[in-house]
């Protein structure tokens, strides 16, 4: 049985604030340890449910979070950001019978604490196919897309409501209850990694009723934009519609196309506003 991690960091109990998430934060050491202990407490429960082979993707910012010398010896690692053509799902593909998703926040304009959608700088909304999506949503169709099932999900219990609001079949582990976007009431690491073994173990037991995503093509990627600016910039690439004064759409022919695309937008609108941002 082999199992694909994918883990971010807002998600994670304790985090509650860009110290935590910004690679220069002042407490980004601390939460990069629990982050790191949460994988291996899902990589440990795997393996003790069997699992041969567990492929941890660090998933959060440059994607280089997670703590080399703790990380579990079973697990292998996808780190750092540059080249990878799937972001978050790096190194998955059709051979893996099950996703888990680890330290989650829910999408951006939601009430989840540190809530965001890919680039917290630059968009306001994003859509497949005309459906609202945030990072779980994307990674949960991706995984699809390679008729692979999300099983399992840990983050804060708006993230969770999201995660299964598109996949009700997945385990979760609500580790964080939002209090605001700064704020939560959270668990002791302790706590939070029985609370994910848990979900691991009860996923791992239903692998059978897990489903998959599918989502029609071709596929059609819309980013709603936070000025005209930046929708200026991202519909510099070709191939874009401008879809309103804040939006541009990219149609692909599947979802890998139109994730990629996602992508250059976000890349020309992040430089966008680095040049105007005094
Ligand atoms: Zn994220």
């Amino acid at each position: 049985m082999k199992i694909y991690i994918t883990t971010d960091l807002e998600g994670v109990s304790g985090v509650v604030h860009p110290e935590h998430t910004a690679w220069d934060g002042r407490r980004h050491h601390e939460a990069r340890r629990w982050m790191t202990e949460d994988v291996n407490a899902a990589v440990d429960a795997a393996v003790e449910m069997g699992a041969t082979e567990v492929l941890v993707c660090d998933g959060h910012s440059s994607s280089r979070n997670i703590i080399i010398s703790d990380l579990h010896p079973a697990a292998t690692l996808i780190f750092g950001r540059s080249g990878r053509r799937l972001g978050q799902m790096e190194g998955l593909d059709e051979s893996f019978d099950a996703v888990f998703q680890i330290g989650y926040h829910a999408r951006v304009g939601t009430p989840s604490t540190l809530n965001h959608t890919t680039n917290s700088g630059v968009l306001t909304a994003s859509t497949i196919n005309g459906r609202p999506v945030g990072e779980l949503d994307m990674n949960a169709v991706i995984a699809g897309e390679f008729g692979v099932p999300v099983a399992m999900a840990s983050g804060d219990s708006a993230a969770m409501a999201e995660m299964q609001e598109l996949c009700p079949w997945v385990e979760t582990a609500v580790v964080k209850w939002p209090v605001g976007m700064y704020a939560a009431k959270v668990l002791s690491p302790a706590r939070e990694q029985q609370l994910i073994r848990e979900a691991v173990q009860r996923a791992l037991r239903r692998l059978p009723e897990m489903k998959t995503v599918t989502v029609e093509r071709p596929t059609t990627l819309e980013l709603t934009f936070k000025d005209t600016a930046l929708a200026d910039a991202a519909y510099l690439m070709p191939g874009t519609v401008r879809t309103s004064h804040y939006a541009v759409a990219f149609t692909g022919a599947d979802i890998f196309e139109a994730y990629r695309a996602h992508f250059v937008m976000i890349a020309l609108a992040a430089r966008e506003q680095w040049h105007t941002v005094a």
